[in-house]
């Protein structure tokens, strides 16, 4: 595959606290401000060495997970399967808590969101996904060493795919697909959502097998 270096022209890798350039997240956000004072409320910055090979790409922040604490993944039920596949497989040290001073520290990895606010029902709309991506296609451009992407879902991995510049049809979307894109290889597997896991889509052997491959591959 070719991969397009122009998506990687953009011009930050953060957003603005008070990004305004999805209206409906801002409102919503404003909103949740209003409402929970006390939380983070804000697009969600990635965690994690800029350095890393490995790097993971979920959907966005959840309400109680991410948009409350500030950190990826962290304090809801997506979080306690990821951080605790992670610790097993090295890419993680310390202890999770769930709380973004519990000092849990990711290990040549970083995780990021293809979406950096947090949507109403966890379902962003396309020009929200689209909107976005410039931070996406930021992130990995800003990261030297990445080699491995594993990608949580769908949309995260079809984001991903377009800010390499690739063609969805030339690396479709499956559990445990794995697709060469020049010095990337991406990883996908199912989200790892309570619904996915209660409804039985996404084991955690399942999930557990897509980190083995990549400890396998990375070394
Ligand atoms: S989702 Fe991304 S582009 Fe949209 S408002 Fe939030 S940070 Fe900005």
């Amino acid at each position: 595959m070719t991969i397009s270096t122009s998506n990687f022209v953009t011009p930050a890798v953060v957003p603005d606290r008070n990004c305004p350039l999805c209206p409906r997240l801002a409102d919503f956000r404003a909103q949740t401000r209003a409402r929970e004072p006390g939380w983070f409320n804000a697009p969600v910055d990635s965690f994690g060495d800029a350095k890393a090979r490995l790097l993971i790409v979920g959907l966005a922040p959840g309400m109680q997970g991410a948009n409350r604490t500030g950190r990826p993944f962290t304090g809801d039920y997506a979080g306690d399967l990821l951080y605790a596949t992670l610790l097993e497989y090295g890419f993680a040290s310390g202890v999770y808590r769930a709380r973004p001073d519990d000092g849990l520290q990711l290990v040549d990895c970083r995780i990021s969101n293809a979406v950096r606010c947090v949507p109403p029902q966890n379902k962003p709309l396309p020009v929200e996904i689209n909107t976005c991506r410039q931070f996406l296609a930021a992130t990995i451009a800003a990261m030297p060493k990445v080699r491995a992407i594993v990608l949580l879902g769908r949309i995260a991995h079809e984001s991903t795919v377009k800010a390499l510049g690739l063609r969805l049809a030339a690396a479709p979307f499956a559990h445990g697909a794995v697709h060469m894109a020049g010095n990337f290889k991406l990883y996908d597997s199912y989200h790892c959502s309570r619904y996915n896991t209660n409804t039985g889509v996404l084991t955690s052997d399942m999930f557990r097998s897509v980190f083995a491959n990549v400890r396998k591959d990375l070394g």
